[in-house]
């Protein structure tokens, strides 16, 4: 259920990509280091998403439209997905889990 969307940011176009992410893939982002390093000690052993999207300039944590989607009722928790049964869309892990949502920003 990835949602895309052409924007413009101080005169550079991206095409942004709203994923759904693991806990993995999460901590990866978030810290910069895996959460799992002893089995994940080479950059092949730990999926990023950085892998699966390879075009995308950055990844980012949270949701697209916080103020827009959400309104008066968020209190900044909406980064926050839930249970999902489908595969992490940052590295392609289809063990079942939490996921987050990220943004990918791809050139367009
Ligand atoms: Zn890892
Ligand atoms: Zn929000
Ligand atoms: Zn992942």
């Amino acid at each position: 259920m990835t949602t895309s969307r052409r924007i413009g940011v101080n005169g550079e176009t991206f095409d942004i990509y709203e994923i759904l992410i693991c806990e993995h893939c999460l901590i990866l982002l978030a810290n910069g280091e895996c959460s799992d390093p002893l089995e994940h000690d080479t950059p092949e052993a730990c999926p990023s998403p950085s892998d699966k999207w390879p075009e995308a300039e950055s990844i980012t944590l949270g949701r697209l439209d916080h103020a827009e989607m959400c309104g008066d009722t968020c209190e900044g928790d909406c980064g926050d997905y839930g249970f999902s049964q489908s595969s992490c869309e940052g590295c392609g892990d289809p063990l079942h889990g939490n996921r987050a949502y990220a943004v990918a920003w791809v050139p367009a």
